[in-house]
């Protein structure tokens, strides 16, 4: 990792109050050598990315299509109770061709307001994560479970979780056929896996998800209010890296 920026992603992890990390592809020493002030850190990460092959990836345009087609019918849903208080929907962004799907659960206010699945400092820390684990935002698709914001964030119910899920958030994944998920905290860990496990218990190893690896982690807001946590994050980040790499 170029030096320049891994001082910026330190000063950046260290602003929103993490002071642990891991490196990707760096030795302990090769980082204490850069640091200056800098967080701690804890161990090295698997290999450097690898490209992997995309055989089983759909063709870019007829996966943006999809999305397209999916995303049109989302602006326009009234399948919830939820239409009737959101201001925008927040269907996703990023690659149709993305290696990694992030899901999350809902949108929060910055979200409802912009338009944008995880932006705000939850957002600017997911980010952080992803690329430091060799994952640049423009490389991966970020959605979330419900695609519009709960009343004051209150927890998703079942009568929304249903419908967006099988309407939406399923087809998602489907047109974009990842090679890794990675379901940030709880909702969406039980939504993807149709389980009632707490997180603590889903995150650490891999599950699968109509044969794609699933990864689950603690979701970036709760990591800004529990920062000892983000250790524990690091490693799930990892494994994602991990599982990627093992299918190159
Ligand atoms: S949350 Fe999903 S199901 Fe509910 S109105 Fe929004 S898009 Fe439709």
């Amino acid at each position: 990792m170029d030096r320049v920026l891994l001082r910026r992603y330190l000063r950046q992890f260290a602003d929103l109050g993490v002071d642990e990390i891991c490196l990707d592809a760096m030795s302990a020493a090769e980082a204490v050598a850069v640091l200056t002030n800098a967080p701690t850190v804890l161990t090295n990460a698997p290999a450097a990315r690898t490209n992997a092959p995309a055989a089983q990836t759909p063709p870019v345009g007829e996966a943006a299509n999809r999305l397209s087609v999916l995303a049109d019918t989302a602006a326009g849903c009234t399948l919830c109770g939820l239409h009737t208080t959101r201001s925008t929907v927040v269907f996703g962004e990023g690659s149709p061709s993305a290696d990694v799907v992030v899901v999350g659960e809902a949108p929060g206010q910055e979200e409802d307001r912009t338009g944008r699945p995880f932006v705000g400092r939850a957002g600017r820390l997911l980010d952080l994560m992803l690329a430091s684990a060799g994952f640049p935002r423009a490389e991966v698709y970020i959605c979330n479970v419900l695609k519009c914001r709960p009343p004051d964030n209150r927890n998703p119910l079942p009568e929304e979780v249903r419908p967006c899920t099988t309407n939406f958030l399923h087809g998602q994944l489907e047109a974009i056929s990842p090679r890794v998920l990675l379901a940030v905290g709880k909702f969406a860990a039980q939504a993807l896996l149709d389980s009632q496990e707490a997180i603590g218990r889903l995150r650490g190893s891999v599950h699968t998800y109509r044969d794609t690896p699933l990864v689950v982690t603690y979701h970036p807001a709760y990591l800004l209010r529990s920062p000892q946590m983000a250790r524990v994050a690091w490693q799930d980040f990892q494994l994602v890296r991990k599982v990627l790499d093992e299918q190159a």
